[in-house]
């Protein structure tokens, strides 16, 4: 419950809230202060995901702008065979004012 985070499965993306993380990973878009719409995590890889996934992705979370995404789940269909992208829309709780 509450605002934590799905632990994706082998050759798996969660994709869920930008909860807390207000800009997008990419270096030119957390300069430009792109607001982050989503945040990505990335399961352990099969066979095809460690020949394609950067050393250092699996297990950890990406806060992605809409633009990234799109191009992140382009990307990812087309050279990761056997990926699943599960959408994890969980409300966040209430928040404090201020
Ligand atoms: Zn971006």
């Amino acid at each position: 419950m509450g605002n934590q985070r799905p632990t994706p499965g082998v050759d798996e993306i969660i994709v869920s809230p930008p909860w807390g993380q207000r800009y997008c990973a990419r270096l030119d878009h957390t300069v430009t202060s792109t607001p982050a719409r989503l945040v990505v995590t990335f399961g352990a890889p099969g066979v095809v995901g460690r020949a394609v996934l950067f050393p250092g992705c699996p297990g950890r979370s990406y806060p992605l702008c809409t633009q990234c995404f799109d191009d992140t789940r382009h990307l990812a269909r087309t050279v990761w065979a056997g990926l699943t992208l599960r959408d994890h829309q969980v409300t966040p709780g209430p928040r404090a004012a201020g």
